[in-house]
């Protein structure tokens, strides 16, 4: 039998309404909104002023700090302005504005030859191309590259569960690009000097199971490990116990294990960065839901309006209620249909409301699903209620900051209350209170 964590729900997997789908590219529209802040940490700091001439694939802000990420243009074209627009949280943020020019000519950094590489060169590539993690934190990946001299890595995880519905951008990766994703690992273990890894994927995709092991046969050092289907399997924590059987300790990190979680888009990104010289302009995104007339897999600028994706889908039906920007389960509500999509952006959902549901909450029943759903032995009831009564110290001592915001909770509360909304909320206050605390 399979190992696998406690917990856990079965949500409709919908992925049929995509899967065969094969990736197509987006061609460019008039004009892509690039945030500067795509990815955890610190915004890029941008190189370009209104009226700067820009090829595509060229630097317009650089990394600024240790956890920051530069930003490259997807199109050829002209700075219209620098200025503040709503992102995918619906928070302003200062944007690059261009105006895309026709123009063949590109200006990729140059391209590298992954048999002789170091790992630093690795490391300084991925770096300087921008690369984030796919998996949905857009962490910037070179970061994830240096581990601390004490701690030892001997496990790369290739995270290819893809248990949010919807969503089938990883599965395509899997079986229209196996070369290049496998290149991309051997290039992050040659980074990280080990020699061993894992690709986990769920058992719903034997297709990718298949493909992957006919390219790795006779690579023992890359291993596919089927893994039960079931949300959140990809979650890093459920991932590392179905796969190793360990348990990442609350307020402890894969790599204090020995281990290293990326995601198989991520992967991608690193073999075009390094063997291609392209950099992170591009994102690969599912975009589905029974709310938008043509459902595909697709390649798009970075920078892209929400809109303009819509559109070349053949647009929404009138049934279509709700836009999420990722998953169901993980993904955020989007009020403003021109926010531009990002990097790490997996998914848009256009759902309706027999996708969604009745919302309407009503009391506690008591029963106990959402506790015994969690992944993480939390007690997701009481902690949505400590945080409705405003007493944050408390949600923080029951482990309200070790959550995950999975939104296994919700999912399963037969009552409809917004448990992960609420934790979400607490979760920002405790953090607060204890930094305050620290620093006091
Ligand atoms: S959202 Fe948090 S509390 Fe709810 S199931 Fe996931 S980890 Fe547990
Ligand atoms: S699942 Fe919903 S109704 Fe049941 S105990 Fe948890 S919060 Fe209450």
């Amino acid at each position: 039998m399979k190992k696998t964590f406690k917990g856990g729900v079965h949500p409709h997997e919908m992925k049929s309404l995509t899967e065969k789908k094969a990736f197509e590219k987006m061609p460019a529209g008039k004009q892509v909104i690039l945030p500067l802040s795509q990815h955890l940490g610190k915004s890029a700091a941008p190189v370009v002023k209104k009226g700067s001439i820009v090829k595509k694939g060229e630097l317009i802000a650089n990394g600024d700090g240790f956890i920051s990420a530069p930003v490259h243009s997807p199109v050829s074209g002209v700075v219209a302005k620098i200025s503040q627009n709503p992102n995918l949280s619906g928070i302003y943020k200062d944007a690059v504005i261009i105006d895309v020019k026709e123009d063949e000519e590109t200006d990729y950094l140059p391209a590298l030859n992954p048999d002789t590489i170091t790992s630093e060169e690795i490391i300084e590539r991925v770096k300087a191309a921008g690369i984030v993690g796919q998996g949905g934190a857009a962490f910037p990946t070179y970061v994830k590259l240096m581990p601390p001299k004490d701690k030892k890595i001997d496990l790369l995880i290739i995270n290819g569960c893809e248990c949010e519905p919807y969503l089938t951008r990883d599965f395509r990766f899997m079986i229209e690009t196996p070369e290049k994703l496998i290149g991309g690992i051997k290039l992050i273990m040659k980074a990280l000097g080990i020699n061993k890894a894992n690709i986990g994927i769920e058992d719903n995709k034997p297709e990718a199971i298949k493909k992957l092991n006919e390219h790795l046969a006779g690579q023992g050092e890359i291993e596919v490990k089927s893994l039960k289907t079931k949300y959140p399997q990809g979650a890093e924590k459920m991932l590392i116990k179905s796969i190793t059987g360990k348990e990442v300790p609350p307020g402890k990190l894969p790599l204090d294990l020995g281990i290293v979680i990326q995601n198989i888009g991520t992967a991608c990104s690193v073999y075009d960065a390094v063997v291609n010289g392209i950099p992170q302009i591009e994102a690969f995104m599912t975009v589905s839901g029974l709310g938008i007339n043509e459902p595909k897999n697709l390649i798009v600028n970075v920078g892209t309006p929400i809109n303009e994706i819509l559109d070349f889908c053949s647009g929404v039906n009138d049934k279509a209620i709700k836009l999420i920007a990722g998953g169901p389960m993980m993904g955020v509500a989007q009020p403003d249909f021109n926010a531009p999509i990002t990097k790490a952006t997996s998914g848009l959902l256009i759902l309706t409301k027999e996708e969604v549901g009745d919302n309407e909450a009503s009391n506690c029943l008591r029963c106990g699903k959402c506790v015994e759903a969690c992944p993480l032995d939390l007690m997701p009831t009481k902690l949505a209620r400590l945080t409705q009564l405003e007493r944050f110290e408390e949600a923080d001592e029951a482990g309200i900051l070790v959550c995950m915001e999975c939104g296994t909770c919700t999912f399963q509360c037969p009552a409809n209350i917004p448990l992960v909304q609420w934790i979400r909320l607490g979760k920002q206050s405790a953090l607060k209170i204890k930094k305050e605390k620290q620093s006091a």
